[in-house]
Protein backbone atom coordinates (compact mmCIF):
# COMPACT_ATOMS: atom_id res chain seq x y z
CA UNK A 1 0.00 0.00 0.00
CA UNK A 2 1.09 3.40 -1.01
CA UNK A 3 2.61 5.80 1.65
CA UNK A 4 -0.71 8.76 1.99
CA UNK A 5 0.93 11.81 1.07
CA UNK A 6 -0.55 15.28 1.95
CA UNK A 7 -3.71 16.61 -0.45
CA UNK A 8 -1.70 18.05 -3.46
CA UNK A 9 -2.94 19.66 -6.68
CA UNK A 10 -1.79 17.89 -10.31
CA UNK A 11 -2.37 19.34 -13.23
CA UNK A 12 -2.02 19.18 -17.38
CA UNK A 13 -3.25 21.11 -20.54
CA UNK A 14 -5.62 19.28 -22.77
CA UNK A 15 -5.77 20.67 -26.11
CA UNK A 16 -9.32 20.72 -28.32
CA UNK A 17 -12.31 22.79 -29.57
CA UNK A 18 -15.33 24.92 -27.97
CA UNK A 19 -18.15 25.17 -29.59
CA UNK A 20 -21.51 27.14 -28.67
CA UNK A 21 -23.91 30.05 -30.91
CA UNK A 22 -22.93 27.86 -34.12
CA UNK A 23 -19.02 28.82 -33.44
CA UNK A 24 -16.09 27.10 -32.91
CA UNK A 25 -12.70 27.85 -31.44
CA UNK A 26 -9.29 25.83 -31.06
CA UNK A 27 -8.70 26.07 -26.92
CA UNK A 28 -5.97 24.79 -23.92
CA UNK A 29 -8.24 23.27 -21.04
CA UNK A 30 -6.35 23.01 -17.68
CA UNK A 31 -7.16 19.91 -16.36
CA UNK A 32 -7.10 19.72 -12.12
CA UNK A 33 -6.51 16.62 -10.36
CA UNK A 34 -6.70 17.30 -5.91
CA UNK A 35 -5.99 14.08 -3.99
CA UNK A 36 -3.08 12.44 -2.39
CA UNK A 37 -1.07 9.19 -3.78
CA UNK A 38 -4.51 6.80 -2.90
CA UNK A 39 -7.34 8.91 -4.00
CA UNK A 40 -8.52 12.10 -6.32
CA UNK A 41 -11.33 14.60 -7.43
CA UNK A 42 -10.85 15.32 -11.32
CA UNK A 43 -12.10 18.82 -11.82
CA UNK A 44 -13.33 19.05 -15.55
CA UNK A 45 -13.05 16.72 -18.39
CA UNK A 46 -12.34 18.34 -21.64
CA UNK A 47 -11.08 17.05 -24.67
CA UNK A 48 -9.27 13.45 -23.90
CA UNK A 49 -9.60 10.87 -21.40
CA UNK A 50 -6.43 9.89 -22.14
CA UNK A 51 -4.78 13.26 -20.88
CA UNK A 52 -6.75 13.09 -17.96
CA UNK A 53 -5.79 9.56 -16.96
CA UNK A 54 -2.24 10.51 -17.58
CA UNK A 55 -2.60 13.27 -14.29
CA UNK A 56 -4.80 10.33 -12.34
CA UNK A 57 -2.14 7.89 -12.30
CA UNK A 58 -3.59 4.74 -10.36
CA UNK A 59 -5.44 6.38 -8.14
CA UNK A 60 -8.87 5.79 -7.17
CA UNK A 61 -11.07 8.49 -8.71
CA UNK A 62 -13.85 9.78 -6.44
CA UNK A 63 -15.48 12.12 -8.57
CA UNK A 64 -15.45 13.82 -11.46
CA UNK A 65 -16.98 17.48 -11.23
CA UNK A 66 -17.46 19.88 -13.86
CA UNK A 67 -17.20 23.86 -13.10
CA UNK A 68 -19.99 24.10 -15.57
CA UNK A 69 -21.29 22.54 -18.10
CA UNK A 70 -19.73 23.83 -21.55
CA UNK A 71 -18.76 21.74 -23.96
CA UNK A 72 -14.67 21.97 -23.26
CA UNK A 73 -15.39 21.22 -19.74
CA UNK A 74 -17.58 17.99 -20.48
CA UNK A 75 -17.05 16.76 -23.65
CA UNK A 76 -15.32 13.23 -22.04
CA UNK A 77 -17.03 13.54 -19.02
CA UNK A 78 -19.32 10.29 -19.56
CA UNK A 79 -16.59 8.80 -21.37
CA UNK A 80 -14.22 8.90 -18.05
CA UNK A 81 -17.37 7.65 -16.33
CA UNK A 82 -16.99 4.86 -17.38
CA UNK A 83 -13.60 4.02 -17.64
CA UNK A 84 -12.62 5.31 -13.70
CA UNK A 85 -16.14 4.51 -12.25
CA UNK A 86 -17.29 7.46 -10.41
CA UNK A 87 -19.71 9.81 -10.40
CA UNK A 88 -20.02 13.10 -12.29
CA UNK A 89 -21.05 16.09 -10.63
CA UNK A 90 -22.72 18.63 -12.01
CA UNK A 91 -24.88 21.80 -10.97
CA UNK A 92 -28.47 21.50 -12.35
CA UNK A 93 -28.82 25.23 -13.33
CA UNK A 94 -26.27 24.06 -16.29
CA UNK A 95 -28.79 21.47 -17.58
CA UNK A 96 -29.53 23.24 -20.95
CA UNK A 97 -25.75 23.58 -21.69
CA UNK A 98 -25.22 19.70 -20.88
CA UNK A 99 -27.96 18.62 -23.42
CA UNK A 100 -26.26 20.84 -26.09
CA UNK A 101 -23.32 17.98 -26.01
CA UNK A 102 -24.62 15.25 -23.91
CA UNK A 103 -28.17 13.98 -25.21
CA UNK A 104 -28.36 10.42 -23.91
CA UNK A 105 -26.59 10.64 -20.82
CA UNK A 106 -26.98 12.54 -17.63
CA UNK A 107 -24.74 13.53 -14.83
CA UNK A 108 -24.71 11.68 -11.15
CA UNK A 109 -24.99 14.05 -8.45
CA UNK A 110 -26.12 17.86 -8.39
CA UNK A 111 -23.88 20.19 -6.99
CA UNK A 112 -25.06 22.83 -4.53
CA UNK A 113 -23.87 26.08 -2.74
CA UNK A 114 -22.60 24.96 0.38
CA UNK A 115 -21.59 20.84 -0.59
CA UNK A 116 -18.25 19.52 0.64
CA UNK A 117 -16.14 16.83 -1.40
CA UNK A 118 -13.51 15.21 0.27
CA UNK A 119 -10.68 13.80 -1.00
CA UNK A 120 -7.44 12.84 0.24
CA UNK A 121 -8.06 14.34 3.90
CA UNK A 122 -8.87 17.73 2.41
CA UNK A 123 -11.96 18.84 1.45
CA UNK A 124 -13.65 21.26 -1.66
CA UNK A 125 -16.33 23.75 -0.79
CA UNK A 126 -19.01 23.99 -3.66
CA UNK A 127 -19.70 27.88 -3.90
CA UNK A 128 -22.46 28.42 -6.60
CA UNK A 129 -20.89 31.02 -9.23
CA UNK A 130 -23.47 31.64 -11.55
CA UNK A 131 -22.42 34.54 -14.94
CA UNK A 132 -20.41 32.56 -17.22
CA UNK A 133 -22.64 29.50 -16.81
CA UNK A 134 -26.06 29.55 -14.69
CA UNK A 135 -24.50 26.20 -13.11
CA UNK A 136 -20.58 27.41 -12.88
CA UNK A 137 -19.27 26.75 -9.95
CA UNK A 138 -15.94 27.71 -8.25
CA UNK A 139 -14.31 24.76 -5.77
CA UNK A 140 -12.47 26.30 -2.55
CA UNK A 141 -10.14 24.36 -0.90
CA UNK A 142 -8.70 26.15 2.51
CA UNK A 143 -6.30 23.57 3.66
CA UNK A 144 -4.28 23.78 0.49
CA UNK A 145 -5.38 27.62 0.22
CA UNK A 146 -6.40 27.45 -3.60
CA UNK A 147 -10.02 27.77 -5.42
CA UNK A 148 -10.32 26.15 -8.94
CA UNK A 149 -12.20 29.06 -10.66
CA UNK A 150 -13.47 27.33 -14.20
CA UNK A 151 -14.17 30.03 -16.42
CA UNK A 152 -15.70 32.21 -13.76
CA UNK A 153 -12.48 34.29 -12.56
CA UNK A 154 -9.29 34.22 -15.26
CA UNK A 155 -6.17 35.91 -14.76
CA UNK A 156 -6.60 39.14 -16.17
CA UNK A 157 -10.72 39.13 -14.86
CA UNK A 158 -13.88 37.68 -14.99
CA UNK A 159 -15.03 34.87 -17.43
CA UNK A 160 -16.78 35.32 -20.84
CA UNK A 161 -20.40 36.62 -20.93
CA UNK A 162 -21.14 37.28 -24.63
CA UNK A 163 -22.41 33.90 -25.67
CA UNK A 164 -26.22 32.46 -24.79
CA UNK A 165 -26.52 31.32 -21.15
CA UNK A 166 -24.12 34.42 -19.55
CA UNK A 167 -25.21 37.28 -17.63
CA UNK A 168 -21.96 39.74 -17.22
CA UNK A 169 -23.81 41.58 -14.24
CA UNK A 170 -24.28 38.16 -12.42
CA UNK A 171 -20.71 37.17 -13.33
CA UNK A 172 -19.51 40.77 -11.05
CA UNK A 173 -21.65 39.84 -8.51
CA UNK A 174 -20.73 36.34 -8.18
CA UNK A 175 -16.82 37.26 -8.19
CA UNK A 176 -17.51 40.47 -5.44
CA UNK A 177 -19.92 38.10 -3.29
CA UNK A 178 -17.97 35.25 -2.93
CA UNK A 179 -14.63 34.89 -4.50
CA UNK A 180 -13.68 38.62 -3.40
CA UNK A 181 -14.67 37.26 0.00
CA UNK A 182 -11.80 34.57 0.00
CA UNK A 183 -8.19 35.47 1.55
CA UNK A 184 -6.62 37.41 -0.72
CA UNK A 185 -3.35 35.17 -1.17
CA UNK A 186 -5.42 32.15 -2.19
CA UNK A 187 -4.42 30.89 -5.30
CA UNK A 188 -6.66 30.71 -8.30
CA UNK A 189 -6.53 27.71 -10.62
CA UNK A 190 -8.32 28.51 -13.76
CA UNK A 191 -10.37 26.61 -16.22
CA UNK A 192 -7.75 28.39 -19.22
CA UNK A 193 -4.48 29.46 -18.71
CA UNK A 194 -2.35 30.79 -16.08
CA UNK A 195 -2.70 30.85 -12.11
CA UNK A 196 -3.44 34.05 -10.40
CA UNK A 197 -4.46 35.02 -7.17
CA UNK A 198 -7.49 36.62 -5.12
CA UNK A 199 -6.00 39.22 -4.07
CA UNK A 200 -3.86 40.11 -7.53
CA UNK A 201 -7.47 39.67 -9.38
CA UNK A 202 -9.11 41.95 -6.62
CA UNK A 203 -6.60 44.58 -7.25
CA UNK A 204 -7.03 44.58 -11.06
CA UNK A 205 -11.07 45.21 -10.71
CA UNK A 206 -10.75 47.85 -8.35
ZN1 LIG B 1 -16.95 28.06 -20.32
Amino acid sequence: MAARGPARVDHAVSSGTFTLDGETFEVDNNIWVIGDDEECVVIDAPHSVADILEVVGQRTVKAIVCTHAHDDHVRVAPALRETVVAPIMLHPADKPLWELTHTDVLWDVDLADGVRIEVGGTTLEVLHTPGHAPGAVCLYVPDLGCVFTGDTLFQGGPGATGRSYSDADLIAQSIRARLFALPEETVVHTGHGADTTIGAEKARLA
